[in-house]
């Protein structure tokens, strides 16, 4: 049976950059994917925010178009622009991005399979089976949110998930600079985003907890006559809960098996880098000392660094989920008139929004925009800060 220090279990773009990162640290890494071709079919609209330069994991040649902004629209039509005078986010040609961080990782030394479906994880034995055995020191399992993994790990726990639907769409763009997030109550607490990619194209998509059938159906509702739809994609985005054990003897969870996703939005692509570079020290940590106790210091790291902001986001989603259309075009309303737009432009960040929030609290402005809210589940969001 062939041995490695690290068995990796998914080369998408979490499990790539991390088997590269170990790799570059010298250990001999096997990274199995059941894909013949990485990247494919695309699964994501693509959108980061500019804090990603801060992983270093981003050259400029895959990044598409930069939105400076987003325009935000309620049911009824009224739409409030938030913006920053730089570029606030990129968006990537996820296929071929994430087809670099796999060819990264092997030109760092990396041992890959393709087209290699991983059956089984043996916990108790740190191997795998594929249609042959392997074993490893090591095993870190990043093949996105259908872990069956995760489940052994988590047996008494329900892994929940959202379905993020994309319609890619030929068209004519007047703007490119920013990007369109519709709200519905239909398909709260998710939310309809349109990219601008190029001038002639634009990603439309949404995540929901609806069917399939009428996530479709408000999709095609979004999308004008004169456009025509290239592709459609959909998979499904993980909800963070903060039970969920992603650690078990010499094995690990990470990136969208972990559920390190950003709970309003849906991104996975900044935490889930984020959260490599923790379990990459403490993976080398254990390796070099032998000693398992690393491992649980990288879960203990992602929620000291996640715990609160993930909860605070999931708070405010169960406050938005309970809206009506007459309560968003209310918010809408106040939003404008008490010029929320300045402050969200100030302070808001895609991937950090307790700040944002902190500022509407500290303002009282909160308590005018959402009008039907009890006092108690605000000071929740409060306290959870
Ligand atoms: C519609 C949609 C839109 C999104 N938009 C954004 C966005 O704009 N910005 C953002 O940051 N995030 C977005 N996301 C989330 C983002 O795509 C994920 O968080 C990210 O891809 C997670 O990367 P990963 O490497 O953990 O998992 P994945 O990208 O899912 O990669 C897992 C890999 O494991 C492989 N695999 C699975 N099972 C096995 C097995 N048994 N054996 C071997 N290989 C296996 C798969 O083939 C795959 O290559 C979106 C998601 C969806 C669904």
């Amino acid at each position: 049976m062939k041995k490695y220090d690290i068995i990796v279990v998914g080369a998408g773009p979490i499990g790539s950059t991390y088997a590269y990162k170990m790799a570059k640290l010298g250990y001999d890494v096997g990274l199995f994917d059941m894909k013949n071709r990485i990247g494919q079919p695309l699964q994501c609209a693509g959108i980061v925010s500019t804090n990603i330069n801060d992983t270093k994991n981003l050259p400029k040649e895959f990044i598409d178009n930069q939105v400076k902004g987003a325009n935000l629209i309620s049911p009824d039509s009224t739409s409030i622009t938030v913006e920053k005078e730089d570029t606030v986010a990129y968006v990537l040609d996820r296929v071929m991005y994430d087809k670099y961080l796999f060819e990264r990782a092997v030109d760092a030394g990396v041992d890959a399979h393709l087209g290699e479906r991983v059956f089984d994880v043996d916990i108790n034995n740190t191997s795998i089976k594929t249609d042959r055995e392997y074993s490893s020191r090591l095993i870190t399992v990043s093949c996105g949110p259908n872990s069956s993994t995760s489940k052994k790990m988590n047996p008494n726990l329900t892994d929940e998930s959202f379905m993020g639907i994309q319609y890619t769409v030929k068209t004519e763009l007047t703007s490119t600079d920013y990007v369109d997030v519709n709200v519905n109550s239909s398909i709260l607490p998710g939310f309809v985003w349109k990219i601008p990619v190029s001038p002639t194209e634009q990603r439309i998509g949404l995540f929901t907890q609806q069917s399939y059938n009428n996530a479709n159906q408000i999709l095609m509702s979004m999308i004008d006559s004169k456009s025509i739809i290239s592709q459609k994609h959909y998979g499904s985005i993980p909800k963070y809960n903060f039970k969920k054990n992603i650690v078990e003897n010499n094995t690990i969870l990470l990136g969208d098996s972990a559920s390190q996703v950003k709970p309003t939005t849906g991104g996975g692509l900044i935490a889930g880098f984020n959260c490599v570079d923790i379990a990459v020290n403490n993976s080398n940590k254990m390796l070099e000392e032998e000693n398992n106790k690393y491992l649980e210091n990288y879960q203990k790291e992602y929620h000291k660094k996640y715990g609160n902001e993930f909860r605070a986001q999931q708070n405010v989603q169960s406050i938005i989920q309970d809206m009506t259309e007459d309560d968003f075009n209310y918010m809408f309303k106040q939003l404008k008139e008490n010029h929320v737009d300045e402050i969200i432009s100030e302070y808001g960040d895609m991937d950090n929004q307790t700040p944002l929030l902190k500022q509407l609290v500290k303002t009282g402005i909160i308590f005018k925009l959402l009008p039907k809210i009890g006092l108690r589940r605000l000071k929740n969001i409060w306290k959870s800060q």
